[in-house]
C-alpha cells in the first residue's frame, strides 16, 4: 500500500537531504519510494544555488512569452510547493490558490514566473502576517493564516476517504 505523502512527510525529507542523509535511506526512513524522495531532491536543488550533479539535458528554451499579469509572487510559490508534492491535481491546486486549473498548468509548464509582488487576495477567515512563518503543522513557509497548504490537505483527504465508500 503507498503511504500517504503528506507536507509533513516531505519536510521531513527535505530536513534529512538537507543533512546529507543518502536517498534510498530516507526512503527507507520514511517509508515512501526513492522515486518520491528523488523528486524531492530535485526540487531542493532548484531552490538552492548548488548545482545538480547528474548532468541531465538543459531546460528547453521557450519563445519569449507575453507577460501574464495579476499573478503574485506568494500564489505561485504555493503553486510550486503543491506541483512539487506531485500529489494534487490541477483543479485541487487551483481551489487552494484560488486560480484556474490551466493557469496551474501553466506554472507547471514553467510558462508562468511571478509578474508583480501584489499580495494574494483573502478568503474569509484569512489574514496576512507580518513575517513569513514556517507553518507548525506542515512546515512549509506561509505568509497566510490559516495554512492554505494545510487546508488543501485536509479537504483532500476527506474526499479520498469519502471515496473509498
Ligand atoms: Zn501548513
Amino acid at each position: 500500500m503507498r503511504p500517504e505523502i503528506t507536507p509533513e512527510l516531505i519536510a521531513q525529507a527535505e530536513r534529512l537531504l538537507a543533512e546529507g542523509h543518502p536517498q534510498d535511506q530516507i526512503a527507507k526512513e520514511l517509508g515512501i519510494t526513492a522515486y518520491v524522495v528523488g523528486l524531492i531532491a530535485e526540487q531542493l536543488g532548484k531552490s538552492s544555488s548548488k548545482k545538480p550533479s547528474c548532468s541531465r539535458k538543459p531546460p528547453r528554451q521557450r519563445p519569449c512569452q507575453p507577460r501574464p499579469a495579476g499573478l503574485d509572487a506568494a500564489t505561485i510559490r504555493l503553486i510550486q510547493r503543491m506541483l512539487a508534492l506531485n500529489w494534487y491535481h490541477n483543479s485541487e491546486i487551483g481551489l487552494a490558490a484560488r486560480v484556474s486549473h490551466d493557469i496551474v498548468g501553466a506554472v507547471k509548464a514553467g510558462r508562468r514566473k511571478a509578474v508583480n509582488q501584489a499580495r494574494p487576495v483573502l478568503s474569509e477567515g484569512e489574514r496576512f502576517i507580518p513575517e513569513t512563518i514556517r507553518c507548525p503543522t506542515c512546515g512549509y513557509r506561509v505568509e497566510i493564516l490559516p495554512c492554505r497548504i494545510c487546508a488543501a490537505t485536509r479537504e483532500k483527504s476527506l474526499t479520498s476517504r469519502h471515496q473509498r465508500r
